[in-house]
């Protein structure tokens, strides 16, 4: 099948045959990664190898480290503010995402919402100058790529004298990005980066303090003073995140090459929804996601008898978040341009079976 779920999404063939290959004797050690003491040097190895190689592949500059943690991008939504919110943040609202962010931030202190989509149903990124900015906000916090509605910021917004703090969930490793525009970069794995079950940050070092106030296991701090290993992290995961990494590394032979390809898809499925008669996409032109590329036909009736003949076909899981309905595609770096195409050619029989 092709599969195209939001997340957790497919996984490059590559890895999963590497992954499957290692099972039992994993780096000559005669065991799994599985059974493996994360307090073992190979598995030291495993994650210092992956973090470098996340280091190469995003250019991460020195003065950034990388952690891996639990608790899902969700938990971002409470450890940014705990960590980094000292008078107020400034959240831009654009979507399902940015809500529950602002809603765990409200309960931790003083949180603006300085622009938002909402009365849109998101459909575009609202624009912000430096003006809308709160003088006392210690950060702008955006969520870059938004999953469920199919948008994604293409410049970043203006953040003068202020961190910046993005989720890059479903949108990391689909480009290069400059990481010195940010301050802290969080991500879910269950997209572009693994398994679900491990959490990635990308944070300045300078932003890790001391805090006697918070439990240890909240602190970006203690992760860091321990190589993600203050307690027994997701190791198996973490093997895996290696393992994509090391495909976009070797065999698709960078990000600009991964951006090259997203692109390509993106563009094959959008070119056509256009020109369709049947298809549309809600969202405004400059503000597609190249990741998630939702479509209805504007009959529910219509759109149900997609989805189920495409999972006949082959296409699972393409059912619309139920907030915008219809259909969505989720193409990130692990679905192949043939899928797309075979996509395509499906929508394109639908529509000449199902139009006048
Ligand atoms: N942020 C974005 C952009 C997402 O797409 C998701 C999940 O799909 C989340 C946050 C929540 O991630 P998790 O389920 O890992 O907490």
């Amino acid at each position: 099948v092709y599969n195209f779920s939001a997340g957790p999404a497919c996984l490059p063939e590559w890895v999963l045959n590497k992954a499957s290959q290692e099972m039992l004797d994993a780096h000559s050690s005669g065991m799994s990664v599985m059974e493996m003491s994360h307090r073992s040097s190979e598995f030291e190895n495993i994650l210092n190898t992956a973090k470098d190689r996340l280091r190469r592949l995003m250019d991460i500059p020195e003065d950034y480290e990388i952690l891996f943690l639990q608790g899902g991008a969700s938990l971002q939504f409470s450890m940014v503010p705990m960590n980094l919110l000292k008078h107020s943040a400034d959240i831009i609202n654009t979507g399902q995402w940015t809500k529950k962010a602002i809603a765990e931030h409200k309960k931790l202190g003083d949180t603006h919402v300085v622009a938002s989509s909402a009365e849109d149903n998101f459909t575009y990124i609202p624009k912000i100058k430096q003006e809308d900015l709160s003088p006392d906000s210690d950060y702008v916090y955006i969520c870059e790529n938004n999953t469920i509605y199919g948008t994604k910021y293409k410049t970043l917004p203006p953040h003068d004298g202020k961190l910046l703090v993005a989720d890059m969930s479903s949108c990391i490793l689909s480009e290069p990005v400059d990481v010195s525009q940010y301050d802290l970069i969080f991500a879910g794995a269950q997209k572009n980066i693994g398994p679900a079950g491990v959490t990635l940050v990308i944070i300045r070092k300078d932003l890790l303090t001391e805090n006697e106030a918070l439990p240890s296991m909240l602190n970006y701090k203690t992760y860091a003073d321990n190589n993600s290993m203050y307690n027994t992290p997701p190791t198996y995961g973490i093997y895996v995140c290696g393992l994509v990494f090391e495909w976009l590394e070797e065999q698709i032979g960078g990000l600009e090459a991964m951006e090259k390809i997203n692109h390509q898809k993106a563009a094959l499925l959008y070119d056509y929804i256009d020109q369709s008669t049947l298809y549309s996409n809600p969202v405004a032109k400059e503000d597609r996601s190249y990741m998630n590329v939702p479509f209805v036909t504007g009959d529910k009736d219509l759109d149900a008898k997609f989805v189920k003949e495409a999972k006949e076909a082959g296409f699972v899981n393409i059912k619309g978040h139920r907030s915008v309905g219809g259909m969505r595609a989720s193409i990130y770096n692990a679905m192949p341009v043939e899928g797309v195409e075979a996509l395509v050619d499906f929508m394109k029989k639908f529509e000449s079976e199902n139009t006048k």
